[in-house]
């Protein structure tokens, strides 16, 4: 008979010829449990998911609530859904007034497809910029507004009219036109291997897509629902996006993505043609159901105010001659070492000693760390050793 790890080999699609093969049992917290129950610590969150953590209990109840209620009922947009109407209205309660209208999808690719989408309908323009690095997901649209020619030169063509700037580079502001009908900007790059732009690049961002009409979409898929410190990453910065794209944690660890925008932009999707984006699972009322119930967790237990002193305890600790830098905002944060080679032997030693890390697309000499925003202070120190002990193996 074939192990598990045999048959996914054999039947699940890879995506390298290197996956990591562990095998979680059980997830709770901060923590995952592989089949001899040693438990891992999770700093990465699943990509950026788990800013709850795994399995919150008040997640299960509302998921375990809604499915004795009903799953799929209908295509997005046409029926009355409880889970859907009342995660709307919290987010937009949370936004700013412009962002009233959530249009509820099932990933971030898919609402950096309905976005650009949206911009270009709207706006009547053809042309859309995104920034060099940067990384907004998988499928064409997506693809197409990724800043590495190293994932995409062999899936072209892809979207015309897409160019790039460099992200916060000044200069750079002036290639948004009078033609451009979008310019798509994640408010931290995540794969890039965390950066944060300048508040005075942000700003002029801003000014900018004003004075020549095109609007900005900011995409926090990565960086929102609290994980730099904040509710929402843009609030770092003293501007507001045209549309905002929300996905990862936004669904407490079900698969939910969101584009919102003003009701003048989003009814655009309206008429000619009506239906402007369809999607069946878009804002499952399961899902829906999960975040919100994630949301209410990530206030009432006022995790969001907890990141900063987490974010200087991680810099406190993480020191050492082979540490470069570590980069970032709140608890999304990369660890720079020397090259590939040393933070990848680096990470697989964390692993084997129980502590899950990786490193970024576009940025493979860093260490990702954005665990759950509930971890706790002894908890990070806890791992802090773990990757410091790598580092010293490899290097002193
Ligand atoms: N945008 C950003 C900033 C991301 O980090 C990601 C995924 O890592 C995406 C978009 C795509 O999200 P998904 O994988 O849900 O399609």
């Amino acid at each position: 008979m074939l192990t598990l790890r045999q048959l996914f080999l054999a039947n699940n699609a890879q995506t390298t010829n290197f996956p990591l093969l562990l095998e979680f049992e059980r997830a709770e917290g901060v923590y995952m449990y592989d089949a001899e129950g040693k438990a891992f610590i999770d700093l990465i969150s699943g990509i950026g998911v788990s800013n709850t953590g795994h399995r919150h209990p008040k997640v299960i109840g509302a998921l375990k609530d809604q499915l004795d209620k009903y799953l799929h009922l209908m295509v997005y947009g046409e029926y009355v859904q409880t889970p859907q109407v009342k995660f709307a209205e919290k987010l937009v309660s949370l936004l700013p007034q412009n962002l009233e209208s959530v249009y509820f999808v099932s990933s971030g690719a898919e609402a950096v497809e309905g976005a650009i989408k949206l911009a270009k309908r709207y706006s009547g323009r053809a042309n859309v910029l995104a920034c060099k690095n940067s990384y907004h997901g998988s499928t064409q649209g997506a693809l197409s507004v990724m800043g590495n020619e190293e994932y995409k030169q062999t899936y072209r063509p892809l979207l015309p009219g897409v160019g790039f700037i460099e992200f916060n580079n000044m200069a750079n502001l002036q290639l948004i036109g009078d033609d451009t009908a979008c310019i798509i900007v994640e408010t931290i790059q995540g794969e890039a291997g965390i950066r944060v732009p300048d508040v005075e690049w942000m700003q002029a961002l801003r000014a900018r897509c004003n004075e020549t009409g095109t609007l900005l979409i900011l995409d926090e898929i990565q960086a929102g629902m609290g994980r730099t410190g904040k509710l929402w990453a843009f609030e770092h910065f003293g501007i507001e996006p045209d549309i905002l794209l929300l996905a990862k944690a936004l669904g407490g660890g079900m698969p939910l993505g969101a584009f919102i925008s003003s009701n003048e932009i989003m009814g655009a999707l309206k008429d000619n043609p009506i239906l402007g984006h369809i999607t069946t699972f878009g804002g499952h009322p399961v899902c829906c159901a999960g975040g919100l119930a994630s949301l209410e967790v990530l206030l009432d237990e006022q995790l969001i105010e907890t990141v900063p002193q987490k974010e200087a305890l991680l810099r406190d600790l993480l020191v050492h001659p082979a540490i470069k830098q570590v980069r970032g905002k709140g608890l999304m944060l990369a660890v720079e070492l020397e090259n590939f080679d040393l933070n990848k032997k680096i990470i697989d030693r964390c692993i084997a000693n129980g502590v899950i890390t990786d490193w970024f697309l576009h940025c493979s000499n860093s260490m990702r760390l954005a665990p759950p925003l509930m971890i706790t202070e002894e908890q990070i120190r806890g791992a802090c050793a773990v990757i410091l002990e790598a580092i010293g193996f490899y290097t002193d």
